[in-house]
């Protein structure tokens, strides 16, 4: 008779503290056991041959854009991206979709969505804009994982910048609720300024896009929303940090003790504005890539974990709304898409650098696992956690290529380049959900909802 459902064997178990050869034993999406040379039976034997195994990446930050707009990705295919990119939990914002995330009865509605299509564990975010307050606790209560809002446009006419009184009133709601407010800093006069001045000259290159959102609009953005956290008690995560004034700025808060997190993403430590100019609208996002000097200081701030934790920002969209044909670079929509290389990427820059993989595991499950309330069950390696795992090659490499990148559309500034790395399985709760290029398209996730600090259970 076999006691467990499944034991992997042979693989160096990228834990909290160190890698180390190890056995890992499942039953019912549960890790149960964890050690050498493993007794028992099993239904399945994967042999991990020496591979790296680490936790699933939990990516706190995706645009899947459904419902509304699906042909710009949507569950099915983001999830069995992320899938294939070793990620066993996701969270969509609320933007990008129609409606957006900003009440209970859109929420209900992208959940089961996300129960009927996802392949892989999610979670959804709610939406922080002006008129929704008196939504938020509604929103809180079916279990968001944290709210959304922006400072500056955020090129979506139906999901509203924040402005400063909503700020404020919604952080101090959101306090109240024991949630955290996620937000787009970046300055809304500095980038409008700036952008109304390349256009009336006539300035539309690269160079001149990315000249219209300078370091200093985010750091203004990032010191005025910890003003407001200091005055109103709200729990802060700054998505997508692109420079080290800002991260100046999160450093000094935290010093003083506010409860204060920072994401950056892979592309602005793998790629920078040189990439921009030669790749164009593929490459554009906001930030936008920033100056060869300015990622080299981003890459020394993550090896003095300045910050907590790496997201994809995956932000897709057809073919057509970044053809330099039909839009100049200002017009094009941006967003980078890359939800499938984010662990490949860390994993790259700590070869590149040195860096433990032990902290990779860090940066990419167990510290937003422990952030959003899902460290009971998710983000490491151990006995009664769920066994959501990425099986890792460092000796095979991934070279991106329109057959091996599963977004719905093709186009992303990842295209052409090669990973030192290759996931070769991604498993979430026991079950394989990809494995050597193919997707096991009948799995499905479940929707996490988060409530009182929590992953609510009968959900
Ligand atoms: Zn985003």
């Amino acid at each position: 008779m076999s006691i467990y459902d499944l034991i992997i064997r042979n693989g160096y178990v990228v834990f909290p503290d160190e890698v180390k050869k190890a056995d890992l034993a499942i039953r019912d999406g549960v890790i149960v056991k964890v050690g050498d040379h493993l007794d028992g039976k099993a239904n399945e034997e994967y042999e991990a041959d020496g591979q790296h195994i680490f936790p699933g990446m939990i990516d706190v930050h995706v645009h899947f854009s459904e419902p509304g707009r699906a042909h710009w990705e949507g569950f099915e295919t983001g999830s069995q991206m992320m899938a294939a990119g070793g990620c066993t939990t996701y969270f969509d914002m609320p933007l990008n979709g129609i409606p957006s995330t900003i009440d209970r009865k859109a929420l209900l509605e992208k959940g089961k969505i996300g129960e009927m299509k996802s392949v892989i564990d999610f979670g959804l975010w709610g939406g922080l804009v002006p008129g929704n307050i008196d939504e938020l606790e509604d929103l809180a209560k079916s279990g968001v994982i944290g709210f959304k809002a922006f400072l500056s446009a955020t090129g979506n006419e139906e999901f509203e910048r924040a402005d400063d009184f909503t700020l404020l009133h919604g952080m101090k709601k959101i306090a109240e609720l024991g949630k955290v407010l996620a937000l787009h800093a970046e300055s809304d006069p500095i980038t409008q300024w700036f952008k109304q001045d390349k256009e009336k000259n006539g300035l539309f290159s690269a160079n001149d896009y990315a000249a219209t959102r300078p370091v200093q609009a985010e750091a203004e953005a990032v010191g005025r929303a910890i003003t407001y956290a200091e005055l109103t008690g709200c729990p802060l995560h700054f998505v997508h940090i692109s420079s080290s004034l800002a991260i100046g700025k999160i450093e000094s808060a935290k010093q003083k003790g506010l409860d204060v997190t920072v994401e950056t993403c892979p592309h602005y430590l793998l790629f920078n504005q040189d990439d921009l100019i030669e790749k164009g609208a593929v490459a554009k996002c906001a930030p936008p890539l920033r100056g060869r000097e300015e990622q080299e200081r981003l890459i020394t701030c993550l090896m003095e974990e300045k910050f907590d934790m790496i997201s994809s920002d995956h932000s897709p969209c057809p073919y057509e709304l970044k053809d330099p044909a039909i839009h100049n670079i200002f017009e094009a929509w941006g967003g980078i898409s890359g939800g499938q290389f984010s662990l490949m990427s860390m994993i790259e820059l700590a070869v590149l650098h040195d860096i433990p993989l032990h902290k990779v595991a860090m940066w990419t499950a167990s510290a937003p696992a422990k952030r959003f309330g899902l460290s009971s069950r998710k983000g490491q390696i151990k006995h009664g956690m769920d066994a959501d795992l990425a099986i890792v090659s460092l000796n095979g490499t991934h070279e991106v290529s329109e057959t091996n990148f599963f977004a719905k559309h093709k186009q992303s500034v990842y295209m052409g380049h090669t990973f030192p790395c290759q996931i070769t399985a991604t498993i979430n709760r026991g079950k394989i959900v990809y494995q050597t290029d193919v997707i096991s398209e009948w799995e499905r996730g479940e929707w996490l909802k988060v409530i009182d600090s929590g992953i609510a259970v009968n959900n």
